[in-house]
């Protein structure tokens, strides 16, 4: 991705190197279990972040790689044979972080762009997320959430919260390298700062309380499956920008499908429970996010009405 020299975000929080946040932030942070529904990427398998798991959280995101880990314990807070938190020692950005929070920068600002754009066109205000980086821990309105919960949007306070070292483990671990990868991912969180805003997901954090909990995962695909056409949608954004080098668009496609649910399952526990899925299949979440490119228009993204 062409992103040197461009415009950064102003709405990028740098909290990195801050070590646990369980510090100063008591106060506001812990009390708000369960106010916000946060909207993650588990990406640990593990509960032991405790993102406030309360009924009206969502928990939806890019990543599961269970570690034998019942995915169903993340959409229902059930944290029945959680791993105790892993403790890194790593409380000081790594090297080479400071130059992919620039891009991360750069990346939030063309969402903006773009969003206000969207928004604008409709005689609406778009209220900017903010993104906050953190290191190992860091306390939301959702509750106070370790690395392992992976990049995650919060709605109870607007954010987007990521782990650079998240990216490490996208390109290691689910091979899914490149900028244009890391650039989908923030995309896509942003996609459900968007949700947040046309009340798509309020009325999925009301009405899945009242569902089964197949229903409830049925519910969940459709909303990362807009969340990755929305994420789709910037990407066409982008290439309009000239943003985009050779390669770029594959390497989004290629991190869509390294985590939809059936491979993620597939690799870690050699086979996929369908019912189970909450994200999203390798070729839905392909298929949405090409959508969006190909389209480059948000209504495009009714995932709800549409054969998926
Ligand atoms: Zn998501």
């Amino acid at each position: 991705m062409k992103w040197q020299g461009r415009d950064r975000s102003s709405n990028v929080e740098d909290r990195r190197g801050r070590g646990g946040g369980l510090g100063g932030g008591l106060g506001g942070g812990l009390g708000g279990l369960g106010r916000g529904g946060g909207m993650r990427i588990p990406m640990g398998g593990r509960t032991g972040g405790g993102l406030g798991l309360f009924g009206t959280i969502v928990v939806l995101g890019i990543i599961w790689f269970a570690t034998g880990q019942n995915p169903l314990d993340m959409l229902t807070g059930s944290s029945t044979g959680a791993a105790p938190a892993q403790t890194s020692s790593r409380n000081l950005p790594a090297q080479g972080e400071d130059e992919l929070a620039d891009f991360v920068g750069v990346v939030v600002k063309e969402t903006e762009n773009l969003w206000t754009e969207v928004f604008q066109a409709q005689g609406q205000d778009y209220p900017e997320p903010r993104v906050v980086l953190f290191t190992d821990q860091v306390n939301t309105a959702c509750g106070t959430a370790d690395s392992s919960t992976g990049p995650f949007y919060c709605p109870g306070d607007q954010q987007v919260y990521i782990d650079l070292s998240f990216y490490d483990q996208l390109r290691q671990q689910f091979g899914a390298p490149g900028d244009f990868a890391q650039a989908y991912v923030l995309a896509h969180e942003v996609g459900h700062h968007v949700q947040n805003l046309t009340g798509v997901l309020p009325e999925f954090n009301q009405r899945r309380q009242g569902m089964s909990q197949e229903d409830a995962n049925a519910y969940s695909v459709r909303i990362e499956l807009q969340a990755d056409c929305y994420a789709g949608v910037w990407a066409n954004y982008a290439g309009q920008q000239n943003l985009l080098d050779t390669g770029d668009f594959e390497e989004a496609l290629n991190a869509a499908e390294q985590i939809g649910d059936d491979t993620l399952q597939e690799r870690s526990q050699g086979f996929a429970v369908p019912k189970t899925f909450n994200h999203g299949t390798s070729a839905q979440r392909r298929n949405w996010f090409d959508r969006g490119f190909q389209s480059g228009n948000p209504s495009d993204c009714d995932t709800f009405s549409a054969r998926i």
